[in-house]
């Protein structure tokens, strides 16, 4: 495994951020294979190198593999598929790990789709209670009505309870339809497009520039990057 900057492997590791990383080498609070090291820039190899915080070991994230794939339309976000349409896991193949997508972006949906195969995190990101934001744009026929667009942020009733959108606004115009920008805070089922049907809007094309904060960036349909520790950190 190639080696890191110390400071660096404590930060993806979730110690705390790379300054107060620093900080706590510093201070001598820090062993890599039970000698105390102050030096900042000493590498560490994370699949080799034994590293304490207060005598305590710090666990390695790096056994884990998390990546951003953006996901063309035209591909399922499930393990296997009964109509054996292609999968988003296609395009991993040959990664380390089992990495596996967190959450669903519809067959007919593009952008960014984590896949990990750590289990707990996966659980946190698709758990409405930590609120991790997903960003959509979203093509609708014609020009939506201001009113609309409230009404998605006021709330709407769904047949599997109440939703709303935590933001709406126009993105920009093309041709006779509209892009607008939706950010929700959960993940359920059709979401976005159930938002956009209940207040009347017609979607006609769906793209998440961004889940939790993790954008495609210029990512190119179909490819895919690992994810940076800090990155990883963040969306703890
Ligand atoms: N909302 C939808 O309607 N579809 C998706 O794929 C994601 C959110």
């Amino acid at each position: 495994m190639a080696e890191e900057r110390l400071q660096k492997f404590l930060a993806g590791a979730g110690i705390a951020s790379r300054r107060k990383a620093e900080a706590l080498i510093s201070a001598g609070r820090v062993r890599v294979n039970q000698r105390t090291v102050t030096e900042l820039g000493t590498k560490v190899d994370p699949g080799r190198d034994l590293v304490t915080v207060d005598g305590a070991l710090v666990s390695q994230p790096e056994q884990r593999s998390y990546y951003l794939l953006y996901k063309p339309s035209g591909c399922v976000t499930t393990a296997s598929d009964p109509q054996g349409r292609p999968t988003a896991m296609e395009y991993l193949r040959g990664v380390p790990g089992r990495p596996f997508p967190v959450g669903r972006l519809d067959y007919d949906a593009e952008g960014a789709l984590l896949l990990t195969d750590d289990g707990e995190l996966a659980n946190r990101l698709a758990h409405p209670r930590y609120g991790h934001q997903r960003v959509y744009l979203v093509k609708v026929k014609g020009d939506p009505p201001a009113e609309a667009l409230e009404r998605m942020k006021a709330g709407v009733r769904l047949e599997d309870g109440p939703a709303r959108a935590l933001e709406v606004a126009v993105h920009e115009h093309a041709d006779r339809n509209v892009w607008i920008r939706v950010v929700v805070g959960e993940g359920r089922f059709h979401l976005v497009k159930r938002l956009c049907e209940a207040v009347g809007l017609q979607v006609q094309r769906l793209f998440r520039p961004e889940f939790g904060g993790i954008g495609v960036g210029g990512l190119r349909p179909g490819r895919f990057r690992r994810l940076e520790p800090e990155e990883v950190r963040a969306l703890r």
